[in-house]
């Protein structure tokens, strides 16, 4: 007898290191792995054969093609189509499938989340905004990751990132071209053909097809309190855009207010210039002034009082 049936080799030892059965789903591999690979990480003191054996056995049974070559014929069979090249390093696979959020330094590494840009406006106010407060209602649209497929591209919830190339799109292969000459090249990922991600077409999320992000309209209410300042900022944190591996910044509304046509404003005083005739100078005056809240002021001068020019008469801000 020819051919692959005359050496069937062990077919069951990837099972049992992961210590799942021969027909578990994707899903119970995953969590076969990731539980094992944790407790077995030799950052965290565990067996490093061990280790390595878990990334192995995870690295062909994840694979459906790997997979049934290994069911069908065994370990022998799979070391054949891989051309002795004796699989990846199994930190790679293990950084690969948790992220990067974990090994490689000898310790648990922070996330390698990127932080997202804020998202600043100016929001125009009139003093009367600044001195009885306002509600304003902004209408934004940003992007936000995909609800029906929370941001992962895919409708099976694979991650996408390229397990060939961890989703670089590029891959380097050394081999022996001669003894002791050892042949470098750096070609395109053949898995993911260079985009670094892996989500086949019949795995592409309908919703957004593939692209992890959608566009939302948002309505913000943005508070503007009583006796706010020129310059001062209203903060909504984690409502600019989303993206995926991404901290979502910040939206903020610098208050900018616009000039007033009679009132001017110095920290929490205000001020209003009223021009008076000679004889309301010298013989007294009253006038009404209507304030920021709509209130009618009656403005006068104290019996007998003379007004010298620039007198600062008044000053008007709440307490009135
Ligand atoms: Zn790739
Ligand atoms: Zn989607």
């Amino acid at each position: 007898m020819f051919g692959r049936g005359a050496r069937r080799s062990d077919n069951s030892k990837y099972y049992e290191v992961l210590g799942v059965s021969k027909n578990s789903s994707q899903d119970e591999l995953k969590k076969a792995y990731r539980k094992s690979a944790i407790k077995n990480h030799p950052d965290k003191g565990g067996d490093p054969e061990k280790f390595k054996e878990l990334a192995q056995a995870y690295e062909v049974l994840s694979d459906p093609e790997k997979r049934e070559l290994y069911d069908q014929y065994g370990e022998d069979a799979l070391k054949e189509g891989m051309g002795g090249g004796g699989g990846h390093n199994p930190f790679d696979i293990f950084e690969s499938f948790f992220g990067g959020a974990f090994g490689g330094g000898g310790s648990f590494r922070g996330s390698r989340k990127k932080k997202g840009e804020d998202v600043v406006h100016t929001l125009r106010v009139s003093l009367e905004d600044l001195y009885n407060g306002t509600t304003k209602k902004l209408s934004l649209s940003r992007n936000i990751l995909c609800p029906k497929c929370k941001g992962k591209g895919s409708k099976s919830g694979a991650s996408g990132r390229c397990y060939g190339c961890q989703g670089t799109g590029m891959r380097v292969t050394t081999r022996q071209i001669a003894p002791g000459m050892i042949q470098q090249m750096q070609h395109v990922c053949s898995e993911c053909r260079g985009s670094g991600e892996v989500i086949t077409e019949r795995d592409r999320c309908p919703q957004c097809k593939g692209n992890k992000i959608t566009q939302e309209k948002k309505v913000l209410e943005v508070n503007v309190e009583k006796g706010m300042l020129h310059g001062q900022k209203i903060v909504f944190n984690a409502e600019a855009d989303e993206a995926p591996d991404t901290i979502t910044g910040n939206v903020i509304f610098v208050l900018q207010q616009k000039s007033h046509s009679k009132f001017r404003r110095k920290s929490d005083d205000l001020y209003v210039e009223h021009n008076l005739s000679l004889t309301e100078a010298l013989c007294g005056f009253q006038f009404v002034l209507t304030h920021l809240d709509g209130r009618q002021l009656q403005i006068k001068s104290s019996p007998g009082e003379v007004i010298k020019p620039g007198k600062e008469f008044l000053t008007l801000w709440r307490e009135m």
